[in-house]
């Protein structure tokens, strides 16, 4: 059957971080307690407000079809959350859809014709170069450096636009990096934007993490003249431990939204629609700010234990839950040539899970998710010394 299959899925890799929480899910049932640094999810529970909107929507009966952007009391609640970030969008300007991932995929879907390019900087979401193929597209990567901060270069985008560049993707706070754009950044890829009329898609799944006084800023922020050409896509996955219940949402010219919501209708009928009612319970309740304390706490922890270790460098994750600390100075060596063999190393004979760098445009780095125990990170990182050390 496999040479049945089309050349646009084939070339499609299933996602890597999902993978390896699976295979540390499957290990666990099997007794093993495996550190978990793998997918980025976080373990404090869906706030209880929520949960008893899904269990009264249920037995109100309301598990039926929804209109395919979303139940119209949701995209007008979305649409004020938007007109409270500072991005006045109606909402008929705005759609729901099952996580944010759906709607990065009708957005590429709708944007990209065949060999037209989608450029956005690495590290990147590994997921990224996936859903842009995907939706038809070609990825292309902007190149970034720890010593910048991981922050996108206006110059160095300008080298790598092309006549076949349709839509630039950004992602602040990032993953992997954790790092957030400056508003310099932003305004200086906006005088891109603008030269060179690119579409703009603003991925802000990590809106609400971000552990220092700068506030959350994207291009709609330093830019509003751009936005007759910029989708901006958000979820509750991470703002209110919604991922397993698929809630995302975009927002953006109306065309532009008109046209993923028909593509929405055909592929997907509705968003979930107990999720939307949860989802309402949601928005009308903040997340609480322990929340982001709690990851705080273990961001900072695990830049503490991180330090210990000599030769292993990574930069201070300032938004998302995650850290790219760089490993190249270990790798080459005791039959582990690069970061993927290590992970794999790591998960068989440590028992923690890790994505290698590699799935984020990133080869000699690992991403580690903090949302896990403070015992677990201590202990974890305390593994990944011990394997360096045996391979140094
Ligand atoms: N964007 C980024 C950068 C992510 O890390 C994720 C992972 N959850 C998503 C989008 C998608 O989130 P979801 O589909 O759960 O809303
Ligand atoms: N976005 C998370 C991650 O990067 C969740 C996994 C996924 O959606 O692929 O780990």
């Amino acid at each position: 059957m496999k040479e049945r299959l089309s050349r646009k899925v084939s070339a499609i890799e299933s996602s890597i971080t999902l993978e390896v929480s699976a295979i540390a899910g499957r290990m666990r049932a099997e007794g093993h307690h495996v550190i978990a640094f793998g997918a980025g999810e976080p373990d404090l529970p869906t706030p209880d407000v929520v949960q008893d909107a899904a269990v009264q929507a249920i037995r109100e009966g309301r598990g039926r079809y929804t209109p395919a952007a979303g139940i119209p009391a949701l995209r007008e609640a979305l649409s004020a959350r938007f007109q409270a970030d500072g991005f006045p969008l109606p909402a008929d300007q705005v759609m729901v859809t099952a996580g944010a991932k759906s709607a990065l995929f009708l957005a590429f879907y709708a944007l990209l014709n065949e060999g037209d390019e989608c450029v956005f900087p690495a590290p990147y979401w590994s997921s990224y170069t996936e859903m842009v193929k995907a939706g038809g597209g070609t990825p292309v990567i902007l190149a970034t450096s720890a010593g910048d901060d991981f922050q996108p270069d206006a110059d160095r985008l300008r080298e790598t636009l092309t006549d076949r560049t349709r839509v630039l993707l950004l992602n602040s706070p990032n993953n992997p990096t954790g790092t957030v754009y400056s508003r310099e950044t932003l305004l200086a890829i906006a005088e891109v934007v603008r030269e060179r009329d690119l579409v703009v898609i603003t991925d802000d799944i990590y809106e609400h993490l971000i552990y220092t006084d700068e506030p959350f800023t994207n291009l709609l922020h330093v830019a509003p003249d751009l936005a007759d050409r910029t989708l901006v896509i958000n979820g509750l996955s991470k703002s209110h431990s919604m991922t397993g219940w698929r809630m995302g949402f975009a927002g953006g010219p109306k065309a532009l939204i008109q046209a993923m919501s028909r593509t929405q209708s055909q592929i997907a009928g509705s968003p979930p629609s107990i999720t939307q009612h949860a989802a309402l319970a949601a928005l009308a309740n903040p997340p609480a700010p322990d929340r982001l304390a709690s990851l705080d706490a273990r961001r900072r922890l695990l830049m503490g234990e991180l330090a210990k270790i000599d030769g292993v460098t990574c930069p201070e994750p300032r938004g998302a839950f995650y850290a790219f600390p760089d490993i190249s100075a270990y790798l080459g060596k005791s039959g582990v040539p690069d970061a993927i063999a290590f992970t794999k190393a790591l998960l068989e004979a440590k028992l923690v899970a890790a994505v290698a760098g590699d799935a984020f445009g990133a080869p000699g780095h690992i991403r580690l998710t903090y949302c896990t125990s403070e015992e677990d990170i201590r202990e974890g990182v305390r593994r990944i010394g011990e394997l360096l050390s045996e391979l140094a």
